[in-house]
């Protein structure tokens, strides 16, 4: 018998005109991952590898998987499926058991039902135990297919679709808890996104820079493919600070960046970012209409309308919240007025956008820095 990881897709099974499509994708995503021979078919997915245990963990980060199986392939043999349930269950303590048999290949003879007797009935010849199909301590689950495959547990999968099914988004990534949750659930949807984050140095911190990197690294693992784009964006915001009346900085601040954020590169479909209603004053629903008001490209907020415990817990479970917790400011925080106004007015916006902007976005966008690489250790540069 041979030991392998079996995969079971996630939602891409409802979407039967594209499941190729799917399948192809997610092939794709795991080798990105992954170093080791996969087998696609139809309905699983087959890894051979001699590193089960780091494999099937890195699997666990890949969307569009529903379920991940270390399990043991063997010929659709009767005796062959007995003597290998004898070797495996000599390895585990149990008193109570049920078999499952899943008979998706019709050629072989015996049905479901009489297969799970046949077994059930063997095991019971063989240990000391007994049936219990309700709560039992172990399950053996035996899917017959081209061959068989007998296994105990599933690791749960991270669900969603495959990365890139939805094609390019790009995530507006700053050193805080949100927008790594929002980039994050983009990513569960099949969005393939990359982050752009505005750097203010001196104002903002070398750390504060690394800390965004790290953060792209670890949502990373979830991608494969994210491209982290800087942008030089000191000449700009002191010019905010310089002409704009403070209680309205941060408003046209973020007028400023979604400017330069939809018209990066027309390959994104949409922007993403970790808006979170009313959670400052720049995220009441007055300051989100005066502020997208710059543009109709669709811009998505994942986290809109989660609580921050909500989005505390999802950080902590996709391991971005100890970095994003690290004390460095972002470019929002270091000039923040006493007084944000919480419900700006557009007529106001226009008028106090009067200095020569476009020319500065124009001066962002052609000196941004692109972050490819991130087998650098910010570990210990933060
Ligand atoms: P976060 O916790 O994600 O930092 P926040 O609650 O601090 O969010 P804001 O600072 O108002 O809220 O930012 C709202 C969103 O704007 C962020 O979630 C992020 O998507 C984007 N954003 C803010 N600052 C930056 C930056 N320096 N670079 C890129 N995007 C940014
Ligand atoms: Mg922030």
């Amino acid at each position: 018998m041979q030991k392998l990881i079996l995969i079971k897709y996630g939602e891409l099974t409802t979407k039967k005109g594209n499941r190729n499509q799917f399948i192809n994708k997610l092939n794709d995503n795991i080798k990105k991952i992954i170093d080791a021979k996969i087998i696609k078919k139809r309905d699983r997915m087959y890894i051979l590898t001699d590193n089960i245990d780091l494999v099937s963990k890195k699997l666990t980060k890949i969307f569009g998987l529903q379920g991940i199986v270390i399990a043991y392939q063997v010929n659709n043999n009767i005796d062959e499926i007995k003597e290998s349930i004898l070797k495996i269950l000599k390895e585990v303590s149990f008193k109570t058991f049920k078999v499952e048999t899943k008979r998706a290949n019709k050629d072989f003879s015996i049905k479901s039902m009489d297969f799970n007797n046949i077994i059930g009935s063997f095991i019971l010849k063989n240990f000391v135990c007994t049936v219990d199909v309700h709560n039992p301590d172990i399950t053996i689950h035996i899917e017959i297919r081209e061959e068989t495959y007998i296994y105990l547990n599933e690791i749960k999968g991270s669900g969603g679709y495959p990365v890139g099914i939805q094609g390019k988004g790009l995530l507006m990534l700053s050193g805080g808890i949100d927008s790594p949750v929002a980039g994050y659930l983009a990513l569960k949807r099949g969005i393939d996104i990359d982050c752009l984050y505005f750097d203010s140095p001196p104002h903002t911190s070398l750390e504060a820079k690394n800390k965004v990197i790290k953060l792209a690294s670890i949502l990373n693992e979830y991608s494969g493919n994210i491209r982290l784009l800087v942008v030089p964006f000191t000449k700009l915001q002191e010019q905010i600070y310089k002409n704009v009346p403070s209680e309205y900085n941060i408003t046209i601040l973020r007028r400023m960046m979604y400017r330069i954020a939809t018209s990066i590169d027309k390959k994104y479909k949409v922007i993403i970012n970790g808006e979170n209603i009313g959670q400052v004053a720049s995220q009441t629903l007055t300051s989100i209409n005066v502020i997208n008001s710059v543009t109709n490209f669709p811009i998505i907020r994942p986290v809109a309308c989660l609580d921050k415990l909500e989005i505390i817990n999802i950080a902590k479970k996709i391991g971005t919240y100890e970095t994003s917790i690290l004390p460095f400011e972002d470019c929002c925080t270091i000039f923040v007025p006493k007084h944000p106004v919480i419900n700006p007015k557009l007529e106001k916006c226009l008028e106090y956008e009067q200095f020569e902007y476009q020319s500065l976005i124009e001066e962002c966008i052609n000196n941004i820095e692109v972050i490819t690489n991130y087998t650098n250790n910010y570990n210990d540069l933060l």
